[in-house]
């Protein structure tokens, strides 16, 4: 199973991706974290990338997408993925495209994570991420048991550089003018599903495996 989730920053893409991909066995693809972690590492690629990221904007699609080609040779990618945080422009979706041709693969589900932008400043501008495992918490809706330190293992938690108020507001733009006509791009491929993601997290879970379980069903049938 290949899966797409879409939405804006701080829809809840990354902990959904994590979750589902736990649930269905699918390789967790996230270019945000390949990106953050050739920042950390010096890497050319990161050293490119870094100062988009710090001003809240994309990094151009040509590097992003040699990353994901990178990606998709390594071998957990062949049991299936969950593509979190990419495609984030149509010249990405359209690359995405031609890539899925050269494997003869195809996107199962584009789930499109709803979140009203009140919500979105709210958790992004309280968002605790651990250095280790990449585990999300929130200051006040989410807090760890204790200060600064992941509950699942151990690690130091972090406030990312780009999770302030302004650059929040510049990546929501962004979003709005690159990414939100991917939404009509996956409805004309009958692939989207719409998911509120203002709601729990259990409960938007639910919503996306209620869509894969029901698809699998009707496969058996
Ligand atoms: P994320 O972790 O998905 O919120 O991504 C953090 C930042 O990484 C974004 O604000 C962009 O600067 C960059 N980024 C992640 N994925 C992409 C992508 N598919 N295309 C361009 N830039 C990306």
């Amino acid at each position: 199973m290949r899966i797409i989730l879409l939405g804006p920053p701080g829809a809840g893409k990354g902990t959904q991706a994590k979750q589902l991909s736990f649930e269905l066995d699918l390789a967790h693809i996230a270019t945000g974290d390949l990106l953050r972690f050739n920042v950390s590492e010096k890497t050319v690629l990161g050293l490119k990338a870094q100062e988009y990221m710090n001003k809240g904007l994309l990094v151009p699609d040509d590097l992003v997408i040699q990353m994901l080609k990178e990606r998709f040779m390594q071998a957990d990618v062949k049991k299936g993925f969950i593509l979190d945080g990419f495609p984030r422009t149509i010249q990405q979706a359209i690359a995405l495209d031609d890539l899925l041709k050269n494997y003869n693969w195809r996107i199962d589900f584009v789930f499109n994570l709803d979140c009203s932008e009140k919500v979105i400043i709210q958790r992004l501008s309280g968002r605790l991420v651990c250095k280790n495992c990449g585990a999300n918490f929130h200051i006040s809706n989410m807090p760890p048991k204790r200060k600064g330190i992941c509950d699942l293992c151990g690690g130091q938690l972090y406030q990312r550089t780009d999770d302030n108020e302004e650059t929040i507001r510049k990546r929501l733009a962004v979003y709005q003018q690159e990414s939100a006509p991917l939404i009509d791009y996956y409805t004309k491929q009958g692939l989207l599903r719409q998911i509120q993601a203002d709601r729990s997290q259990k409960e938007v879970l639910e919503a996306m495996v209620s869509f894969v379980k029901c698809k699998n069903d009707c496969r058996a049938l």
